[in-house]
């Protein structure tokens, strides 16, 4: 059995296995801990001179790469290791999107298409997206496990632990935009309520050397659980602060390869099913 749900999918999946229907009672008892959401921060800035257009084009036409760690001038974190990537992002023009339809109508609909693209059209911003190497240590669990039918996952994200590496990454958006020219948009979800979105969730069934220290082996097989196997996101102990699907891809095909290799093994002496 190979599951690949993804980070929160297949912890979920588990999760309900050994707390919700205990069907596989003897999972590892780090299931769902160590989540990281791989230390995202996505922030925006304003440039009055220029017109930027992030609703067109590519996202992420480029990166400046601190994970070698950066110390910022004049920051009270001397010696901070702070290990960043920095990207530009892009924006979806969601006002042109919405009245799509009314594109080429005249009169008060055409009116209406050109007002709300040109609402959302965002052409003096850029977002700034990256990533950092954050603490690891989100917990998902159950909630509800005795209504099981019923029971979804939840996250218990702390975070004490990321907190310097994400304010080193708004604190060198914030100096990188002023070089520039730009102003900063502080997000003030995070400055206020610690709160964040990622699109990079990772762990949840980490990968470890030894049973104990997390949930599969380095071929992504459970412990004590004989072809079961977790092959995506889920098996990634920590943020590896950089965009990450071919880091998962890797691991996978990793996991793969050598499943293929112990076919045989595997096989020889197993029942045959007909
Ligand atoms: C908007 C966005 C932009 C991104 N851009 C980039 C990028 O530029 N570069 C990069 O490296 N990464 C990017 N990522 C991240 C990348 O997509 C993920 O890291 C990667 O796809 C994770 O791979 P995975 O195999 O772990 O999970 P997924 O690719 O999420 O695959 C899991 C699959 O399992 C399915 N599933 C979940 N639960 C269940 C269930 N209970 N039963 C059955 N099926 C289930 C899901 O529908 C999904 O198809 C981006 C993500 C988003 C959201």
């Amino acid at each position: 059995m190979i599951l690949a749900a993804g980070s929160i999918g297949s912890t979920e999946i588990l999760l309900r296995s050994r707390d919700g229907f205990g069907t596989l009672k003897n999972l590892p008892r780090s299931l769902g801990r160590g989540w990281s959401p791989n230390g995202d921060f996505l922030t925006l800035a304003k440039y009055k001179a220029e017109r930027l257009q992030p609703t067109k084009g590519p996202t992420i036409g480029g990166v400046i790469d601190f994970l070698d760690g950066v110390d910022l001038p004049d920051d009270n974190m001397i010696g901070y290791d702070g290990r960043l990537y920095v990207e530009d992002g892009g924006l979806p023009n969601v006002g042109a999107h919405l009245f799509k339809r009314w594109m080429e109508k005249r009169g008060p609909k055409g009116w209406a298409y050109r007002k709300a693209s040109s609402l959302t059209d965002f052409s003096d911003m850029i977002p700034w997206f990256g990533q950092s190497i954050d603490g690891a240590d989100g917990e998902f669990s159950l909630r509800n496990p005795l209504q099981f039918w019923r029971a979804r996952t939840q996250l218990n994200w702390n975070p004490q632990r990321s907190v310097s590496a994400l304010d080193t990454f708004k604190d060198i958006h914030v100096a990188m935009t002023r070089a520039t020219g730009g102003k900063p948009i502080p997000l003030a979800t995070w400055s206020r309520l610690r709160m964040l979105v990622t699109p990079h969730p990772l762990g949840g069934c980490n990968m470890a050397a030894a049973a104990g220290a997390g949930v599969t082996n380095d071929m992504g097989e459970v412990f004590g659980h004989d072809n079961l196997f977790v092959m995506d996101g889920s098996v990634i102990p920590r943020a590896i602060g950089r965009n990450p699907s071919k880091t998962i891809a890797a691991v996978a095909e990793r996991s793969c390869e050598k499943l293929r290799d112990e076919l045989p093994r595997r096989l020889d002496g197993a029942t045959t099913l007909v």
